[in-house]
């Protein structure tokens, strides 16, 4: 299959995952702190008063060193730039004044990383936190293994920002163990890990606990990731969070009401917000075939379609189980919102849902007015496979609209090739 999600930011691309819930490095801190991990003390700031004054009072607790770090969702910010005024997105500062002039220059600046891509993302928060002497860096992230269908705890002794280069060239560098989902980590196997990073003594003690709790808070908060980038030994022996990023499990967001104060809807894309309010599984690409599609499945099999007949996906978007009238036409909604969509590719299997109700629904969304100007410039292409697949043929073929029936996969494919060169 081989479609990584692009919008999956985390420091390492530990897995496949579509749909989670991202939040910021502060955010992530504050939770697993009340889990006891430990991080440093730090403070969030939304203006260069309040990171003036966080800085004051990271002070006046005996902090004699600070660093100012802009809050995105996205990683790669110690080595990323800001577009007007160059600044890197993590900063050391020596005094209240370094993080008076480092806040002025990132607030409302763009920051460039590796995970940003070349738009980057407008920074709006910062964290103002304590300069920690570092001795060591290393790596930690724990994720659900889905190949093994266990989560796995993963360390490594070449931590800090370069850890993709790590998993890709030298993956023997990282250790790991498994757990089933539910159990706790065996003391045998934290003990494994911290020995992995080379620790003995006190830190090696620390490192244990450290790891214990972290995948303790992993399970309570249900996480779907938790990474530790840099997980450091300062000179003084101790184990400590640099960085922290969270990912949640959606699937669990029923019984977590608390997560949507945690929500900041303007690093979210605003399609993906538009067709979270449908309850659409949408993520947006940088292709031009717009894909509708029931079942992740599927999604992943149309858009290697889409790849194989030429095109790139613009999107990926999961109607789900019932697709009547009202998703069908959300759906094109926020699939011709993207400008790049030069076709649009509907592929869905009716099992439960019939066949035939998704083609009228087609039929009457594409009828709509905001949508039939739309779509008066952009083919449609539908292939609908199962039960009364015959009967919506038909009813796609005589609604004299510009929609393109298919059977079989491959004549929905060329179909496409066919629309992206006309
Ligand atoms: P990112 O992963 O987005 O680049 P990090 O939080 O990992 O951001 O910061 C990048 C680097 O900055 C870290 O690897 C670490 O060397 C340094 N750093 C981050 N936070 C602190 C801190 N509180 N004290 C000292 N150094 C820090
Ligand atoms: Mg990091």
């Amino acid at each position: 299959m081989g479609i990584i999600d692009p919008n999956f930011k985390s420091d390492f691309l530990l897995t496949q995952t579509y749909f989670f819930m991202n939040i910021h490095e502060y955010q992530a801190k504050e939770l697993l702190k009340s889990y006891g991990v430990t991080v440093p003390a730090g403070i969030p700031a939304f203006t260069v008063e309040e990171a003036v004054k966080a800085a004051e009072e990271l002070k006046a607790s005996g902090a004699t060193l600070f660093v100012t770090k802009a809050q995105i969702h996205a990683g790669g910010r110690g080595k990323g730039r800001t577009k007007k005024s160059n600044s890197k997105g993590v900063v050391l500062c020596k005094t209240v004044e370094d993080v008076k002039a480092t806040a002025e220059a990132l607030l409302g600046d763009t920051l460039v990383t590796i995970q940003t891509g070349e738009a980057g993302q407008k920074v709006q928060r910062l964290y103002i936190t304590d300069g920690v002497d570092i001795e060591k860096e290393f790596y930690l992230g724990i994720t659900l293994d889905r190949a093994k269908s266990q989560n796995v705890i993963m360390v490594s002794t070449e931590g800090g920002v370069e850890i993709e280069k790590v998993a890709e060239e030298t993956p023997h560098l990282i250790v790991k163990e498994w757990v089933e989902p539910g159990q706790p980590l065996h003391g045998n196997q934290a003990r494994r890990l911290a020995f992995a990073l080379g620790l003995s003594g006190d830190a090696f003690k620390q490192a244990v606990k450290f790891i214990t709790t972290l995948y303790a808070a992993y399970e309570k908060i249900d996480a779907s990731i938790v990474e530790i980038n840099p997980l450091v030994l300062t000179p003084d022996g101790n184990i400590i969070a640099l960085d922290a990023k969270i990912n949640f499990d959606d699937n669990a967001s029923y019984r977590h009401k608390d997560w949507e104060e945690l929500r900041d809807i303007s690093e979210e894309n605003p399609f993906e917000v538009e067709a979270s309010k449908y309850n659409l599984n949408y993520i947006k690409l940088d292709g031009n075939v717009g894909c509708m599609v029931n079942g992740a499945g599927l999604a992943m099999a149309t858009m290697d379609i889409i790849k194989l007949s030429g095109g790139e996906p613009a999107n990926f978007l999961d109607v789900g189980g019932g697709a009547n009238v009202n998703t069908v036409k959300n759906g094109f909604k926020i699939i011709l919102s993207d400008p790049n969509v030069k076709a649009i590719l509907i592929n869905i299997f009716g099992g439960i849902v019939r066949c035939d109700r998704v083609a009228n629904g087609v039929v009457e969304a594409v009828q709509d007015p905001e949508i039939a100007e739309k779509v008066s410039k952009v083919p449609v292409i539908v292939r609908l496979q199962g039960t009364n697949a015959a009967e919506a043929k038909v009813i796609i073929d005589n609604s004299g609209l510009n929609v393109i029936s298919a059977v079989l996969l491959k004549e929905a494919a060329q179909a496409v090739t066919k629309a992206l060169a006309s």
